[in-house]
């Protein structure tokens, strides 16, 4: 049985991943306290908060997955200060326009979209791999979940493999010189830590595992 991603389900992916980042504000802020200035967890929340209210708002729905994708985009884009807002709206605008007026969206579309939400991140904010950013959390992740895509596996599988790939990279940022941001005026300094905006991308990946696979619906109810 295959499943499909469709809008309730990103509006329950995006509510999972607000509380989430409400459950781990403190913790994302230490995280950036160590490496750059001790907001990621402030700034995160107050963007998801909003993204909430919007979600709640008249607005929201009905207008497919992309809308809503853009929506959350923006919102993010015009609430969240620092490097971090830009670079999710960013991620959300890109991906809702790859994911385009459709209703709802497989696995290998909604891989694709992913894809083009991390590659608007990294032309946005010119990182690399292991420049010790969300990028690394990220693109691992997408790309995990096409590899898994391609290879047959049920959304909910497919989620779950993007989840694994994303705490994996997630950690791999503790050794890492940063490159990128706040964190890259540490040089050498920034060793040994964690990257916030990579923590914060796990969150991301984790709840679309925890919520979008169970609010995924079978594309075939009849099979
Ligand atoms: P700021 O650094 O402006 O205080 P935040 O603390 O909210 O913003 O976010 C910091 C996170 O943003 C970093 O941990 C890193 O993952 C991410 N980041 C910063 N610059 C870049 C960049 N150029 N490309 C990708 N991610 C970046
Ligand atoms: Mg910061």
């Amino acid at each position: 049985m295959s499943e499909t991603v469709t809008e309730e389900g990103v509006a329950a992916w995006l509510r999972a991943f607000a509380v989430a980042v409400a459950q781990n504000r403190e913790y994302l802020t230490e995280l950036d306290a160590a490496i750059g200035d001790a907001d990621h967890g402030f700034n995160m929340d107050r963007g998801m908060q909003a993204v909430v209210g919007r979600l709640d708002g008249p607005s929201a729905g009905g207008g497919g997955v992309g809308a809503l994708l853009k929506l959350v985009g923006m919102t993010l884009v015009s609430t969240v200060g620092g490097a971090a807002g830009p670079l999710y709206g960013t991620f959300f605008l890109q991906m809702g326009k790859d994911a385009g007026g459709e209703p709802e969206l497989g696995v290998a579309q909604w891989a694709a979209a992913l894809e083009s939400g991390v590659r608007g991140v990294q032309m946005r904010g010119k990182a690399e791999l292991e420049d010790k950013t969300m990028v690394d959390t990220l693109a691992p992740a997408a790309q995990a979940l096409s590899a898994a895509a391609a290879s047959g596996l049920s959304l909910v599988d497919a989620l779950q493999r993007a989840a694994e790939a994303a705490e994996q990279g997630m950690k791999a940022t503790i050794p890492l010189v940063a490159r990128k941001g706040r964190a890259s005026y540490l040089g050498e300094r920034s060793v040994g830590h964690q990257d916030p905006g990579a923590t914060s991308s796990w969150l991301l990946m984790q709840a679309a595992a925890d919520a979008l696979a169970s609010a995924a619906s079978p594309s075939d109810p009849g099979a």
